[in-house]
């Protein structure tokens, strides 16, 4: 299954690139590339539609 960033959709190639976590509202799992991480880019849950940084 193909992994994307939640926040700006690139496709997750490498482990280390990115990190999983879950939606504080839902624990639906999202994942987030090193780069939207760093630079703090809000993020939008497909389940509940929850948005945060
Ligand atoms: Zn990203
Ligand atoms: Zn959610």
């Amino acid at each position: 299954m193909d992994k994307m960033c939640t926040s700006c959709g690139v496709h997750v190639m490498a482990k280390n690139n990115f990190v999983e976590f879950e939606c504080p509202e839902c624990e639906n799992k999202l994942i987030r590339c090193r780069m939207c991480k760093e630079s703090s880019v809000n993020y939008k849950c497909s389940e509940c539609d929850f948005m945060g940084p």
